[in-house]
């Protein structure tokens, strides 16, 4: 067997240039420490952009640049800024991002955007291509790249190509709409093997393949040119040990072990025992639906006055994307929003909202987990939503409750939170009425199956799946059709 090579848009590294010298750091995100197992060793290569545009690294850099990433088994495909406005902020931000998410009204469809993605596609292919042998295996990675697979196949008619999506794939009648929808499926469909976080993803995708291109699909499998494409479901899972740990330590450390963050709750918990902790954390993203929580808290305010002063809300939103226009008039909405209902229902012993638009370090998220009695978590559309795996992983002693749109992936593996319909406040009011009451010995009862789950189907375990598919699917025989 050859090597592996993993295609992502952004590589697992990150660099910094300091008076000419160059540092890459590993990333420490879900996807870099599921792919420890398969990019290991000599003999796995990840491709993908550095986050550093052509016109940011100087001439005499490139070289450097290129060894540094070398050490982490890395390899870039350079990218200028006219290239990432639209391949990048462009089509997959404005077109495929929206759309997939069911957010018809933010889809923008552009020809030049869909030029550089096409172009951009070119680019990684061509990366891939340079570097692969017969024998290897290929691994792309998400909607920035659907385009590739084909491409790669083209030229290398019988190398192992697997995609895997991390967005939901919506249904045939939305994708539709994209006046470039065979061209896209077919970039896909140079795969031998493409995954979904949900069974429900996978079935959306086969029923616009069978609408759209017309091909015979049978169970999961797609036929095409004297090849078999095998469709399946891989529910992306946590680093659990990592969370775990990490909440175990969090709960053992000394009054001086701990952070400012730390010392703050406790403060707060000491002064009221009785009061709660909602926890909200996602990227400031339209689909995380997090002006509607807000709207929804204050809709629970109105409902339950009996818990003014009982009960916070801490929001953690991440930035993301804030040179798309979108993501700035959210953000301003977020903004207003929670200084609207501050205003309206704050006292002079309570402040009902803790906003943070900031992306906390590790260690600090595990405090907001540990410390919080309830998570609530209501993305209008998520391809998954880790943060829900997460909290349930640092509950040590298994007390909390999640409350989970049934509209993000993990819902499907997360049968025993409390599952809602995120436009519906009528029933979150009640949820959160619910989780509050819950009595500990239900709150263990729902999240210790939940826990063992979690801890089995870890983030290794999924890209470990997802690569003995591919390799199973290769060895398969289909020359009789
Ligand atoms: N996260 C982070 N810093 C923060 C807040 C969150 O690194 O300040 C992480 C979080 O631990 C989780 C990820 O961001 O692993 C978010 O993943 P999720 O699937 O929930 O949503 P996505 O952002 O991928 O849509």
């Amino acid at each position: 067997m050859g090597k592996t090579i993993i295609i992502s848009n952004r590589l697992p590294v990150q660099l910094q240039i300091d008076q000419g010298e160059i540092t890459a750091i590993p990333s420490v995100g879900g996807l870099a420490t599921g792919m420890k197992s398969v990019h290991s060793g000599g003999d796995s290569l990840w491709i993908g952009w550095s986050g550093l545009t052509d016109e940011e690294i100087p001439d005499e850099l490139v070289s450097k640049i290129d060894k540094a990433l070398a050490e982490h088994g890395s390899s870039q495909v350079n990218l200028t800024e006219d290239e990432i406005d639209g391949y990048y902020y462009g089509f997959s931000n404005r077109t495929v991002w929206p759309l997939f998410h069911y957010f018809m009204e933010y889809t923008e469809f552009e020809q030049e955007f869909w030029d550089a993605y096409k172009a951009v596609n070119r680019k990684f292919a061509d990366a891939i291509l340079a570097e692969a042998e017969d024998d290897d295996t290929i691994w792309v990675h998400d909607y920035q790249l659907m385009l590739v697979p084909q491409m790669v196949r083209e030229e290398k008619p019988d190398i192992s190509i697997g995609f895997f999506l991390h967005i939901p794939f919506p249904s045939y009648e939305i994708f539709r709409t994209i006046p470039w929808r065979e061209e896209l499926l077919e970039g896909l469909l140079g795969s031998d093997l493409i995954g979904f976080h949900t069974y429900d993803y996978e079935r959306h995708f086969l029923s616009s393949v069978r609408r759209l291109l017309g091909l015979e699909v049978s169970f999961n499998d797609i036929s095409l040119d004297h090849r078999i494409i095998k469709v399946d479901s891989f529910p992306m899972g946590i680093d659990y040990k990592k969370f775990s740990e990490a909440a175990k330590k969090n709960e053992e450390s000394s009054e001086k072990g701990k952070s400012e963050l730390q010392k703050r709750l406790d403060t707060h918990k000491k002064a009221d025992p009785e009061a709660k902790f909602f926890l909200s954390i996602d990227r400031l993203d339209y689909s995380k639906g997090i002006a509607k929580r807000i709207y929804a808290f204050e809709y629970f305010l109105n409902k339950y006055p009996e818990y003014k002063e009982k009960v916070r809300l801490i929001v953690l939103a991440v930035p993301s994307r804030s040179n798309v226009p979108q993501y700035q008039l959210l953000k301003r909405e977020v903004d207003e929003l929670v200084g609207r209902i501050n205003g309206e229902f704050s006292t002079v012993s309570w402040t009902p909202i803790w906003y943070f638009y900031r992306s906390m370090p590790f260690e600090n998220l595990i405090d907001l987990y540990t410390s919080s009695d309830i998570a609530w978590l209501t993305p209008l559309r998520d391809g998954m939503n880790l943060v829900a795996k997460e909290y349930i992983a640092t509950r040590t002693d298994q007390t909390g409750v999640l409350i989970l749109s049934e509209m993000a992936g993990s819902a499907n593996e997360m049968n025993e939170s409390l599952l809602i319909n995120p436009n519906n406040f009528e029933q979150i009011a009640d949820a959160l009425h619910t989780a509050i009451n819950m009595p500990v010995e239900e709150q263990q009862e729902r999240n210790a199956p939940m826990q063992k789950r979690l801890e089995r189907y870890n983030v290794e375990k999924w890209a470990n799946d997802f690569m003995n598919s591919l390799v199973d699917q290769k060895r398969k025989d289909y020359s009789h059709i």
